[in-house]
This record gives structure tokens, sequence and C-alpha cells, in this order.
């Protein structure tokens, strides 16, 4: 059976059942991989992050129902489960500077990041909660333009608040 919950772009996922399922995991190496990423530790996650991550859907759809979440912006549910696991695929400094356009980095994995960088900047900056922002979610480009023109503004200061360090990186 190739694909049962699990497409391509995914490190896991968790379906109606509750379970958790992770796409390929390497225990020793604390990683997981996404079939479209490949095996390059460069395009990784962390396996304890990408557990984390998908515990914390469960935790959204406990919160607004299974099928309600689905129905959350994927900005706003991708990025407050990285958010919550403090792990994506790129490290915040590597992310800002493809973001900017300082280095050569696919969009895909960009996105990724920025929608991290966006819940992190409501919770942190904003003060909002996440019930609030699971209640009523904000604009996205709204948001985007702003966590975008902060980075342009003052690169280390975003560094500081969105937590630089907090990428774990295994390799
Ligand atoms: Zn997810």
């Amino acid at each position: 059976m190739k694909h049962l919950f699990l497409r391509d772009k995914h490190f896991g996922c968790v379906p109606l059942t509750g379970d958790i399922f992770i796409t390929e995991g390497d225990v020793e190496r604390d990683l997981a991989f996404a079939r479209r990423l490949g095996h390059d530790p460069s395009r990784a996650r962390t396996l304890s992050g990408s557990i984390v991550h998908e515990i914390a859907h469960r935790l959204i759809q406990h919160r607004v129902g299974f099928f309600q979440e689905h129905d959350l912006p994927v900005w706003l549910r991708e990025g407050l489960c990285d958010y919550i696991a403090r792990d994506s695929i790129l490290p915040a400094r590597e992310a800002l500077e493809g973001i900017l356009g300082r280095r050569s980095i696919p969009s895909s994995l960009t996105h990724g990041y920025l929608r991290r960088a966006c819940a992190t900047y409501l919770l942190r900056k904003e003060g909002r909660s996440i019930d609030e922002l699971l209640d009523s979610p904000p604009l996205y480009d709204k948001i985007r333009n702003r966590v975008v023109a902060l980075m342009e503004s003052d690169p280390e200061g975003f560094l500081s608040w969105v937590g630089e360090n907090e990428s774990i990186q295994t390799y």
C-alpha cells in the first residue's frame, strides 16, 4: 500500500483515528523525511519535532473538531504546529536569508518557515492566544507582510524574538 494517508510533501499526519503516522523516521539521528524531499538531512525535520507537530494537530482537532481543523487556514494550523514543535525544515537564519532573497532557497521551504514566523509573531509580539487565533484566524497576507517588513528592517531583532536557536539541527 503506497499512500494510505501521507502525501509526498508530508512528514506525518493524524487521521481521524487519532493515530500519528510519520512518513519515514531515523530514530538514532532524530530525523524525519518527506518523500518529496528525499533523504537529504538538510531537508529533513527532527523526528521528535515531527511527532510533536502531529500531536499539536491532534490537540487543535480536540479544540475545534477534526473536520473544522481542516477548515482552518493552512498557514495558521501548520504555523501553530511548527511553533509548538519548535521545529521547521529550515533554521531561522537560513529561512530569513531565503525570504529576503539573499540566498537561493526553494519557496516551498521558505513558505513553510514564514507560516511559523507569522504564528510566532502573533503569539509573542502581539500577545494573542492560540484560542483567539483559532476562533478568528487573522488574514495571512496582512500578517505575512508585517513579519517580512520586520525581517527587512531588523533581521537580528527578528531572529531574537522568533527564537533563532529553537530550530534543532541534528546534522
Ligand atoms: Zn502539519
